[in-house]
């Protein structure tokens, strides 16, 4: 008799989740603890989203949309993207968040064996969905600054690459590509002939470098460098999860070459369906709502946890997104460092659940400012 575990597929068995549970396992354990591990915002989605979503339930909008989504959202994020990036973005694809238009993406463009290039440190999910599919994830250290090394990433491509992807600002370092870096990219990709993946979730949330130019509030006044602006082969991710803390409303969009967004949306047929109904007519509303302070106050909480960790980490000073990615203190691996932080009731996540090295780890401060400045104090008074 086959136990029921030999029916697992080798897919399935592949993906390695352990670091991030054990985290969880340790994480159950603590009363209220000041929590650094959340990767979403800690503000509400906006009171005119929440009423637009309730509103589009009771209009009777819960069947079905369209595979590629509603069109009046299709036409505003069209809009608005092509207003952006300069150029007509072509159709948008509603995705069930970005790590659906992610999995589409990959689904429609990698076959076994076909290399994709991303940085380390990176986004866990990139790794794992490519080796789902049988391509090959490669893996290019960008330590210690997290700076695009375009060296490096030439010297990565080989005749089997397919993909550069992209993640800026970066989750977990808070890293935004400068527009000089873009270039670079862009001129790896031209050259080897790359499709470029852009994913940028964490889009709105730039703040420039502390102490300096504070104009930069809003993506309307300083748009992200986005190589789509540059490189018509780019595939855009974008998503609601970040910018309108509507992490569970799961609604995400890509833009890019017809022929691949054509193909993501038929996989979509066939897997998600569609994103959401309802949470999409929401979404159009959530398109009006002016979110700069938030974007205001994420700066400044930047600043705190900088202020808070410099004295006694070594960091590199996040320029978007929300989180910080401090080396550990030297004597320990950032595991063990973790492991001790979390005796001490602070909730931090290890870099190796990002990367293929084990001697960082990763602070979301999407959280109170008490928060910050306490949970600060706690990881300072751990390093002698
Ligand atoms: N990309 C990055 C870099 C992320 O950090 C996340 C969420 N943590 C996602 C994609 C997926 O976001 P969602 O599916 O909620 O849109």
């Amino acid at each position: 008799m086959r136990s029921d575990e030999s029916y697992i597929s080798r897919r399935a068995l592949g993906v390695d989740a352990s670091g991030i549970r054990k985290v969880f396992d340790l994480a159950a354990k603590m009363k209220d603890p000041i929590n650094f591990s959340i990767g979403l915002p800690d503000f509400d989605v906006p009171e005119a989203a929440k009423e637009a979503a309730i509103e589009a339930i009771r209009a009777g909008n819960n069947r079905y949309t369209q595979t590629q989504g509603i069109a009046p959202l299709r036409e505003r994020l069209r809009k608005d993207l092509s207003a952006e990036i300069g150029r007509d973005v072509g159709d948008v694809l509603i995705t069930s968040g970005v790590s659906g238009g992610l999995l589409l993406a990959i689904l429609a463009v990698i076959d076994p064996g076909d290399e994709a290039i991303f940085l380390d440190p990176y986004f866990v999910m990139y790794k794992h969905l490519l080796a789902v599919v049988g391509g090959k994830p490669v893996i290019v250290d960008s330590y210690p600054d997290f700076r695009f090394p375009a060296e490096k990433i030439e010297r990565a491509v080989t005749p089997r690459t397919k993909m550069l992807m992209l993640n800026s600002p970066c989750n977990p370092t808070g890293a935004v590509m400068s527009e000089a870096d873009v270039r670079a990219a862009v001129d790896i990709a031209r050259r080897h002939d790359l499709l470029i993946l852009s994913d940028e979730i964490y889009e709105p949330f730039l703040y420039g470098a502390m102490g300096t130019d504070k104009s930069f509030a809003s993506s309307a006044s300083a748009p992200l460098p986005s190589p789509a602006r540059i490189y018509e082969k780019t595939i855009i991710l974008r998503g609601f999860s970040k910018s309108h803390a509507m992490t569970g409303w799961r609604l995400g969009y890509a833009a890019g070459p017809e022929a691949i967004i054509s193909q993501m949306t038929k996989l979509q047929q066939y897997t998600f369906v569609c994103a959401p109904s309802p949470l999409q007519y929401a979404a159009l509303k959530a398109l009006d709502v002016p979110m700069g302070d938030a974007v205001e106050a994420y700066r400044r909480k930047r600043d705190l946890v900088v202020a808070g960790l410099a004295p006694r980490f070594e960091i590199v000073e996040p320029q978007g997104a929300f989180y910080i990615f401090p080396k550990a203190p030297a004597g320990a691996s950032a595991s063990e460092f973790v492991t001790k932080a979390i005796e001490n009731n602070v909730l931090i996540i290890p870099g190796n659940v990002f990367s293929e090295r084990d001697t960082h780890f990763r602070i979301s401060y999407a959280t109170t400012d008490e928060k910050i400045a306490r949970g600060c104090e706690i990881l300072r008074s751990l390093v002698r």
